[in-house]
């Protein structure tokens, strides 16, 4: 993959161009606010096995805003957009991915216990 040079017609500045990162998927139409611009790679699904089927549980997308609004914390740097269940999102950096993941193991762990408990169930409820 390489960058890519864009032109956008923006309502609020006019034309401008963008370099698209490498990994950015994104379709960049024209008719946007400058701030709204953002690149975005391929989201990644995080998902579980069920009887009917795979389910998504979160959505990690790469994503990076050019002009970020001041109230932006992630400013214009690269972050991870993650979508949670409810179809909230919140952005990630590096050490808030990092905590996200042990968040999961933990989680992980939780359900590998209830699968010992309810193994213990079968037994006739020895613990
Ligand atoms: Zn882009």
């Amino acid at each position: 993959m390489t960058d890519r040079t864009i032109a956008i017609d923006t309502r609020d500045h006019g034309p401008v161009t963008v370099v698209c990162p490498p990994w950015c998927t994104g379709l960049h139409p024209a008719g946007l606010l400058r701030e709204e611009i953002h690149h975005q790679g391929e989201p990644v699904d995080i998902t579980v096995d069920t009887s009917r089927g795979p389910r998504r549980l979160i959505e990690l997308t790469m994503w990076q805003t050019p002009w970020p609004v001041p109230s932006d914390r992630h400013s214009d740097d690269v972050h991870m957009v993650v979508q949670l269940l409810d179809g909230d999102a919140f952005g990630y950096d590096v050490q808030g991915l990092g905590a996200l993941a042990t968040d999961l193991m933990d989680a992980a762990a939780k359900v590998r216990r209830l699968s010992r408990r309810l193994a213990c169930e079968h037994r006739g409820g020895e613990w």
